[in-house]
């Protein structure tokens, strides 16, 4: 039998929820702008390698990912997060070589991840993400965090945390990794599954284990704090004071290890502390990393993002109980007094839009109690009638309904009217 329905973990939007969205697109774009971030958009799908890279241990990679061939024999995935696409695109498009570093960029776009759905995991979301590449500093670390707190707190978002951890230089992640490898080979072989791929490939995603996050193993292994190089070690210090001076909280999280590979240095998370959110509680993560862009064939620059789920965003207003829902009113209705004045009203209505009035009317010639309900329902500020006098001297009755004043115009007058009665910055050059 055939199937209409979305399938499992995708959803339609639309009407109310729909404009929750427009609202914080806008927010978005208006915050990475003041910012002076610039939007970048990469296909949804690329090469798998892009997302693939040898010897990576993440569960994104390696079990939530859509991968399908195309027609023309190309292995092809739907992007699982946003990173890697954008590093790629840096890298081909040459935009290391711009003058002034560090570029800074944010997407707004779909993600697909093969995963158990949740209130607020879907296997289409939405995500919204900045990544800062071409140089390393801890300003810039502070920055990228900071525009995401700044949004969250723009929006009116209060229960958060902000988790932060280092995970140090290659040379201090590479000592880190011996101390695991020898922590935790005697019981290696007690842990997950997974864990014994982690154990190989990257001994730190042990840490993040959900499976045997009990285990004495992982309660007794060994921090990352005790194996810092001293240029680690004040490179964190350095994020952590320009967040506390910037009045942002934070909490270091020794097991904060995030669920990519790629990162070093930096990495956090802002989780909602409301008990609404449940398991799903990261607002949004992200981290550094220093060897991605050499990877795809760049030059040796360093990096910095974070990635937002927008679904889950709006779980977490909900959970607070904040609205940001926004439903416009209309501007005019043009209501038809009889069927035979249909098509003057289309016209009229026209004319309305082309003022940049948001318009309604009727289209089928409904009673003339019926329109009005719409026009109530619609939240028409002012309301057109047109009937068989008015279209004979070309002209049309308006009512502002506010102040119920009504008034028979020519219709060349009636945009400047509207004009009047609706847009607070119109200047009027001549008497009337
Ligand atoms: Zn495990
Ligand atoms: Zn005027």
């Amino acid at each position: 039998m055939a199937n209409y329905q979305v399938p499992r973990g995708t959803q339609d939007v639309f009407g109310k929820e729909m404009t929750k969205w427009h609202v914080l697109e806008e927010l978005i774009r208006n915050l990475c702008y003041v910012y002076g971030y610039d939007e970048i958009r990469t296909p949804e799908f690329e090469h798998t390698e892009v997302f693939h890279r040898e010897n990576d241990s993440s569960d994104v990679v390696n079990k939530e990912m859509y991968t399908f061939t195309d027609r023309g024999e190309r292995s092809l995935t739907l992007r699982p997060e946003g990173t890697a696409g954008l590093i790629r695109s840096y890298v081909e498009n040459k935009l290391y070589a711009h003058p002034d570093l560090p570029q800074k960029f944010y997407y707004v776009g779909p993600c697909f991840r093969y995963e158990r759905p949740q209130k607020g995991r879907m296997r289409i979301h939405h995500q919204f993400g900045v990544e800062v590449i071409g140089e390393k500093s801890p300003l810039i670390d502070a920055e990228v965090i900071l525009l995401g707190i700044d949004l969250i707190t723009r929006l009116g978002i209060q229960d958060t945390k902000v988790l932060i951890n280092t995970l140090g230089d290659k040379a201090s992640r590479a000592a880190y990794r011996d101390a695991l490898k020898e922590h935790f080979a005697p019981s290696v072989h007690e842990l997950c599954g997974d864990c014994q791929r982690r154990y190989e490939q990257n001994p730190l995603r042990i840490l993040d284990c959900k499976v045997d996050a009990g285990h004495p193993a992982l309660v007794s292994a060994p921090e990352i704090h005790a194996f810092l190089n001293q240029e680690s070690k004040d490179y964190f210090d350095a994020v952590t004071r320009i967040l506390t001076s910037s009045g942002i909280q934070v909490e270091i999280s020794d097991r904060l290890v995030r669920g990519l590979d790629y990162y070093s240095h930096t990495v956090f998370e802002v989780v909602s502390v409301n008990k609404e959110m449940g398991s799903q509680a990261t607002i949004f993560g992200g981290g550094r990393y220093d060897e991605l862009v050499e990877y795809f064939g760049g030059p040796s620059h360093s990096g910095i993002g974070f990635g937002m789920g927008i679904e889950r965003l709006l779980v977490a207003l909900d959970a607070e109980g904040i609205d940001i829902s926004d439903e416009e009113p209309a501007d005019v209705y043009v209501v038809s007094l009889g069927k035979e004045m249909l098509e003057s009203a289309f016209q009229l209505a026209a004319m309305c839009r082309a003022g940049g009035y948001r318009t309604e009317l009727d289209y089928t010639g409904r009673s003339f109690k019926a329109q009005f309900k719409s026009v109530d329902r619609k939240g028409a500020k002012v309301v057109l009638m047109v009937g068989e006098s008015e279209i004979k001297e070309n002209n049309v009755v308006v009512k502002n309904i506010a102040t119920q004043e009504q008034l028979t115009l020519s219709t060349d007058q009636l945009i400047h009217q509207l004009d009047h009665w609706l847009d607070e910055n119109h200047v009027c050059e001549h008497e009337h």
